[in-house]
């Protein structure tokens, strides 16, 4: 398995932390890809680690901003080169994260975003726990469920009955993250998020370099 290990982001002329992977995970539909987007354009310092997948392209997306968008064929390749950080296959595709960003991001002491499923999740906390804030975002209810999939008009009606099924299996994954959330008005849901990861970038844990002289010569 790849190394993912850190440096340190500097944060004050003297102070820096480790960079951190924020892993958000929801049943299909819970509204985790709007959350990212909202955080994404809301916070400069957080980046999306775009997933390869082999699913087909829906119309709202960008190839390469939202997804690489690629073959069966040249997904095999990747993951059997080490070209991935971890892979799942979802509702009859596979998703996999492309190892060599986060490779970079962690290097430099950059956060990260990471939508990806619970199986992919389960990857990354054996490889990374120290520096990952998991998050599971669950939808208000299975009505409401099934009425965003269908708002979104991006699936058509056997994928979203495919999905609601699938959405069941996935819920009881919750307790795997450390912080649940439920996603019933968005507005405060993305203001959960926002204080998880401020709260986490605050954490003595990714203080690697300075607190300890800082408070040293405090007590001077
Ligand atoms: P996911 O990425 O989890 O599959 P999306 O972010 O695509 O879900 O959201 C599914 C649909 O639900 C989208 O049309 C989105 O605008 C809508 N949505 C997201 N959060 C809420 C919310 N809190 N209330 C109402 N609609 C929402
Ligand atoms: P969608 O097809 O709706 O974009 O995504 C379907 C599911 O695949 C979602 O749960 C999403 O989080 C997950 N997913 C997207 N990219 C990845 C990835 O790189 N790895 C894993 N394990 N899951 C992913």
């Amino acid at each position: 398995m790849p190394n993912t290990s850190t440096s340190p982001k500097q944060i004050s002329p003297n102070i820096s932390r480790r960079g951190l992977m924020l892993v958000l995970s929801s049943p299909s539909g819970a509204g985790k890809s709007t959350i990212a987007r909202n955080l994404l354009s809301d916070d400069p310092d957080i980046s999306l680690s775009v997933s390869v997948t082999t699913r087909a392209r829906r119309g709202s997306e960008i190839d390469g901003k939202d997804y690489h968008f690629i073959s069966q064929r040249e997904f095999e390749i990747m993951r059997d080169n080490d070209g991935l950080l971890e892979w799942a296959e979802v509702h009859g595709n596979f998703y996999g994260t492309p190892f060599e960003p986060v490779q970079e991001a962690m290097k430099e002491g950059r956060d990260m975003l990471f939508d990806i499923d619970w199986q992919g999740a389960l990857q990354m906390f054996e490889v990374a726990r120290a520096d990952i804030v998991s998050i599971f975002i669950l939808p208000p209810s299975m009505k409401e469920l099934r009425n965003r999939l269908e708002r979104r008009a991006e699936d058509a009606a056997d994928v979203i009955d495919k999905r609601l099924a699938n959405s069941k299996l996935e819920m009881q994954h919750w307790n795997e993250y450390q912080y649940p959330l439920i996603n019933d008005d968005l507005n405060e849901c993305f203001a959960n998020v926002k204080a998880i990861l401020r709260a986490e970038r605050l954490n003595r844990d990714r203080r690697v370099i300075g607190m300890t002289d800082f408070v040293e010569a405090l007590l001077k």
